[in-house]
């Protein structure tokens, strides 16, 4: 088997914070873990819940974020954690956190770069699984479309945003190759936006009390409000971070070119479940 070979931190690390949603300040730990452990989130105000697997399979349906649940326990806004996991290639890893929501930071992944930097990342003795796109495929759902496309190595994301003409937020396209070095410089510290008008309906219904314009990007009809952009394209930046974050919930490495076009949450969940699928199907193929 040819790739890489497992990551896990040397030190536990810990980041403070509070939930974008939920308003719930919460306390987030890392912790080094064994070879195929995988990413798992522990609910440390639970006593005796059971531990998150972060896979597809403990997925559950919420609007704009990603959430897993298992039995009572459910972790809330895990994308942008789990983005700089796979950024990083930090393949095992304990979190334990004692809140539903994970701190929201300032909307973008880098606190957690540098929370998991300073922790160290050491290499494990076995290889990390890499599924390889073989042939093309799209995924559509209404406007939106996730194509996927074999490359010779490593995994190239490119994201196409266009909201039309009526939306403060230009057309703009990011497209990266994604290593540890490029993630880190140029994906991570994009941050979370969002329209004027939305946060005054996710107000009215009690969330993101605690938000301020520190904490992620608000647009109003001239552009970003108290605030400037960390890059010109920051947005489909961030969209690249939200994907990424969101494809780690396939479980293995992915090299192939995958390109995405007004898609959110939901198409990632959907492109995740998609390389398990075909992940499943070679490997049921490799052994008949
Ligand atoms: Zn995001």
């Amino acid at each position: 088997m040819t790739g890489r070979y497992q990551n896990t931190i040397e030190n536990v690390a810990e980041l403070k914070g509070f939930g974008l949603f939920t308003n719930a300040d919460v306390t987030l730990r890392f912790y080094p873990t064994a070879e195929n452990h995988g990413i798992v989130f522990q609910r440390t105000d639970l006593p005796g819940s059971r531990r998150i697997p972060a896979t597809i399979d403990y997925l559950a349906p919420e609007e704009r974020r990603t959430k897993l649940v298992r039995d009572e326990a459910s972790v809330e806004m895990t994308e942008h954690l789990m983005a700089a996991l796979a950024g990083l290639q930090i393949d095992n890893c304990l979190i334990q956190i004692d809140a539903p929501e994970l701190p929201g930071c300032d909307g973008s992944a880098l606190p957690y770069v540098e929370a998991l930097l300073d922790a160290k990342i050491v290499t494990q003795t076995i290889k990390r699984e890499t599924f390889v796109i073989q042939q093309t495929e799209s995924l559509q759902q209404k406007q939106t479309t996730i194509s996927l496309a074999p490359c010779d190595s490593g995994l190239r994301l490119s994201y196409d945003l266009n909201y039309g003409n009526n939306s403060p937020i230009e057309p703009q396209v990011a497209d990266f190759s994604i290593t540890p070095e490029t993630f880190a410089t140029k994906i991570a510290p994009a941050r979370t936006f969002i329209l004027e008008q939305e946060v005054n309906y996710l107000r009215s219904k009690g969330y993101g009390q605690k938000v301020t314009l520190e904490d992620l990007l608000v647009y109003g009809d001239e552009g970003p409000i108290g605030n400037s952009l960390r890059a010109p394209n920051e947005c489909a930046r961030h969209k690249l971070l939200d994907c990424l974050g969101d494809l780690l919930l396939c479980g293995c490495d992915v090299q192939g070119h995958i390109r995405c076009f007004r898609s959110g949450h939901r198409q990632n969940h959907q492109l995740a479940k998609e390389i398990k699928r075909l992940k499943n199907r070679s490997s049921i193929e490799r052994a008949a």
